[in-house]
């Protein structure tokens, strides 16, 4: 067992507790995504073993060698990075959640491919908090729209947003960011109901994100280290 990375893990767990306390969120009201793009298998058993459940990944075809890697372990995958349209059956197959839905094409395209022996997909739509045109995601404006044409696919669980803050706007620029999320989604939520989900807050700005409601943070470098 790599003790570096169960350390690191509790470590993270602290501070998701931490934060909970500070910024009056209910106890384990926070879940944590251990990120492993770049990672090996090895390295998502020795999360695993150390009390992760949930795994996030960004590229498909390494998600899948290392999903067959660890096809003993019982994981719920989430798949978090940019999707290409001809990527999505594979995406359908194999994951539990899809964080990075951004255009009704893929969500449909999910919704049409999603296996009928499974359970419906967990989906979050990404939003564009930044307004960079290069960025991925759904602009504030486009959300609500793009909601009321998912919520009605029957082979996909609309739960919520994904958002990622532009790193260079600092801490005070990140939480500004999830108030935004969170007002915006608190407001749809009175017209389309069931958005549990706010999926924000990554190793660098993670208490910023549960002092403006996040239910998921997604955590790579602070538990497997910085990547090459
Ligand atoms: C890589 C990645 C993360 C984890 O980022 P860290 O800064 O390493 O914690 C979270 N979310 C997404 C979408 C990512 O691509």
């Amino acid at each position: 067992m790599n003790e570096s990375i169960e350390l690191n893990i509790a470590k993270v767990q602290q501070r998701i507790r931490a934060a909970e306390k500070k910024y009056d969120r209910l106890p384990n009201s926070v879940a944590l995504m251990a990120v492993s793009k770049t990672r090996p298998a090895t390295a998502i058993r020795q999360a695993v073993a150390a009390g992760i459940s949930d795994i996030g990944e960004n590229y498909l075809q390494e998600a899948l060698d290392k999903q067959s890697q660890l096809s003993d372990l019982n994981i719920c995958w989430h798949f978090i990075g940019p999707i290409q349209s001809n990527k999505t059956r594979p995406i359908a197959e194999h994951f539990d959640w899809v964080h990075s839905v951004d255009r009704l094409k893929i969500a449909q395209r999910l919704n049409d491919q999603r296996p009928a022996h499974l359970p419906p997909l967990n989906v979050c739509l990404q939003l564009n908090v930044s307004n960079e045109d290069s960025k991925s995601g759904v602009a504030l404006e486009e959300l609500a729209a793009l909601v009321a044409s998912v919520a009605p696919l029957n082979n996909l669980t609309l739960k919520g947003v994904m958002a990622i803050p532009k790193p260079e706007d600092g801490t005070q620029g990140s939480r500004q960011a999830f108030k935004t999320v969170s007002r915006t989604v608190t407001k749809l939520q009175s017209t389309i109901g069931k958005l549990d989900t706010l999926s924000m807050g990554m190793s660098g700005d993670m208490e910023a994100a549960i002092a403006e409601g996040a239910t998921i943070v997604r955590v790579g470098t602070d538990i497997f280290g910085k990547r090459q």
